[in-house]
């Protein structure tokens, strides 16, 4: 059985010593002081470690089951979902003014790393409500907003989002459910959906769908799209739940992880909806929602890392495997422990410098969001938009990767059901491809969010690095030597790459296109790197200071080390590729591949 420990203490250096939040000029921000951020997080880790972690197996392994219309859900969700609402954690950042408590967005996501690792499948459940909850937050009217919102935030409601149909779900502009307008200014939703989270089961008592269709006569594409609400139980004038609408699950899909996560056909046959927002301007209102959502997706990809890794961290430290060549580890056993090998050492580093550095750089992302949102803030919104992408693509290639490692450092056992490290790698394989794929996330990349604004964030991203290691410039050679000489030399890489698309992507598109997966993972790297620079210099100062917990923070600058010198160092590599252009990808005919 896999365990999990809440990594409470992680989480406060990063918001505490790291992001400074309760220095911060966002408003909200004057509630994280550090007594009421470790409440929070202790509560949070003890619901995560015992209650979600010991059924993130069960799930797995019972899965849902349809009959009848009526999709059950793994034995025990329904019991841990009460806990959830009854703790109030389903609401923890939504507005007030609907039930919510406020919290920022930050704090949102410390929470929710806990709760992913330890119960992925589950915690989609809240997740896609959270996002049909933000959706009509931001663009629904208020009546909407007053029927809708206080149910969904309390959690005896919940939400999705209906966006992917069978023949489309990269290229939306080719939707075909229909939206037809009504004499009462309703509209009738006609078609069929699949592979829709939480589209139907049965934790909460009325669903509320959010659901991407064309009204007939509107613009082709895109342009045509809109947003409805469509609930599974109509909502009476006095909010009591009406009739059942022509909503239905038609089938559940067999997949490769999260089992305990009901993904289904939806099929609306004239169900009643309500337009969201603006016509024809769906897209746009999901837009507006995205950059937490893709950035909730990362979080998931790195979240499995860290349960992954903590499981092959125990296993290392307990197997018995071959003796240390340097010396002897443990005279008194038949062998040492696995964990003296330098092989087994570098595949545990790799694993805990991504989680690490992923976690700082998500919450340093939340804090950006919580400035855009909280102070309406143009240049955070920019650069969150500019480094969502980001966020995403990279965090859940490296998270899935590092739930690979970690089932190497396991042998034989990895492979095995027993250890459960097998399901953390076929669970966070998902995070890799909805959402948008990571190949379409390099494509937002390069394509839209460099050139944005004239170049203007990027450019500001630059210059934050620059700025950051001038800022800490000679104050310690190990922390030039080690950190902001590797951080300095990589962010060139990134420039240098940058260059290279604005000189030849006009040459030829392809030559950008061809290298923007590479250009994603090398922007990914500078961040981690940005941010263990940003820990080693916190670490650095509480020893200064003389902490009592020397090891924490040496640690802290042994694993930074480790990813400045080892993991790093693969810009280069993948400035190479860039400028190779788009030749060696496009050569090659199509019929001959
Ligand atoms: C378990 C699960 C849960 C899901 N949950 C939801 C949900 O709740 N709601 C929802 O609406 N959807 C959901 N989805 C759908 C998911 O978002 C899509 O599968 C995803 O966006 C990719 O779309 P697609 O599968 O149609 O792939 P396609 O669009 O067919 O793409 C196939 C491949 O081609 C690549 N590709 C496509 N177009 C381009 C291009 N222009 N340039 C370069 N490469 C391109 C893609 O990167 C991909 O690798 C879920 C899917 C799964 C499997």
């Amino acid at each position: 059985m896999p365990i999990y420990t809440a990594p409470t203490k992680d989480m406060a250096f990063v918001l505490h010593e790291v992001l400074k939040v309760h220095e911060q000029d966002i408003p909200g921000y004057e509630d994280l002081d550090a007594d009421t951020t470790s409440a929070i997080l202790e509560e949070a880790g003890k619901l995560s470690e015992n209650v979600l972690a010991p059924l993130n197996p069960v799930g797995d392994r019972q899965g849902c089951t349809l009959e009848n219309g009526v999709v059950r859900t793994p034995e025990g969700f329904k019991d841990a979902y009460e806990q959830m609402r009854a703790g109030g954690w389903m609401g923890l950042d939504a507005d007030p003014e609907y039930g919510g408590q406020g919290m920022p967005y930050v704090l949102n996501c410390a929470v929710g790393e806990m709760f992913v690792s330890s119960n992925m499948a589950f915690n989609m459940y809240q997740g896609l409500t959270h996002g049909a909850y933000s959706a009509i937050h931001a663009h629904g009217t208020e009546a909407q907003k007053q029927t809708y919102l206080p149910n969904m935030i309390d959690g005896i409601w919940s939400g999705t989002m209906n966006l992917t149909e069978p023949h489309c779900g990269t290229d939306l502009g080719l939707i075909r459910t229909k939206a037809e307008p009504q004499d009462d200014g309703s509209y009738s939703i006609t078609g069929s959906k699949i592979w829709i989270s939480a589209g139907e089961h049965d934790l909460s008592e009325n669903i509320i769908h959010l659901v991407l269709a064309k009204v007939p006569g509107g613009p082709d594409g895109v342009k045509g799209i809109s947003l409805f609400i469509v609930p599974k139980f109509m909502v009476n004038e006095d909010g009591s739940l009406g009739e059942r609408n022509a909503v239905s699950c038609g089938g559940l899909e067999e997949k490769m992880g999260i089992h305990g996560n009901a993904t289904c056909v939806m099929n609306y046959d004239g169900a009643k909806g309500f337009l969201v927002g603006e016509l024809h301007k769906g897209m746009r209102a999901m837009f507006t929602m995205m950059n937490e959502a893709r950035l909730g997706v990362g979080l998931q990809g790195y979240a499995q890392g860290a349960v992954a890794y903590q499981n092959a961290l125990g296993f290392a430290r307990d197997r018995l495997q071959g003796r240390d060549v340097t010396g002897v580890k443990n005279p008194d056993g038949p062998a040492d422990p696995i964990i003296v090998h330098p092989d087994v050492r570098r595949n545990l580093l790799a694993q805990k410098s991504f989680v690490e550095g992923a976690r700082a750089f998500t919450f340093w992302g939340a804090q950006m969001i919580d400035r855009a949102h909280r102070n309406e803030d143009a240049d955070a919104e920019g650069m969150i938009s500019l480094l969502t992408p980001v966020i995403k693509g990279f965090l859940t290639d490296k998270g899935f990767e590092t739930t690979v490692l970690a089932q190497q450092t396991l042998g034989g056992s990895g492979f095995t059901r027993e250890w459960g490290l097998e399901q953390f790698v076929r669970d966070a394989r998902i995070t890799m491809i909805y959402e948008g794929t990571n190949g379409i996330q390099s494509l937002d990349l390069v394509g839209r969010k460099l050139g944005q604004s004239g170049g203007k964030h990027v450019m500001a991203f630059f210059e934050l690095v620059k700025s950051f290691a001038a800022e800490h410039k000679g104050q310690d050679e190990t922390l030039d030597r080690d950190f902001l000489d590797p951080l300095k030399s990589a962010s060139k890489d990134l420039q240098a790459a940058a260059m290279y698309f604005m000189q030849n992507g006009m040459k030829s598109p392809n030559n950008a296109l061809s290298g923007s997966y590479d250009f994603m993972h090398l922007f990914g790297h500078v961040c981690l790197g940005l941010m263990w620079s940003k820990m080693a210099v916190a670490a650095k100062a509480a020893l200064a200071a003389g902490t009592s917990d020397e090891a924490f923070y040496t640690s802290k600058l042994a694993t930074g080390r480790y990813y400045m010198a080892r993991e790093l160092t693969e810009t280069g590599t993948l400035l190479k590729r860039i400028e190779s252009g788009a030749e060696p990808v496009m050569e090659l005919d199509a019929a001959n591949f």
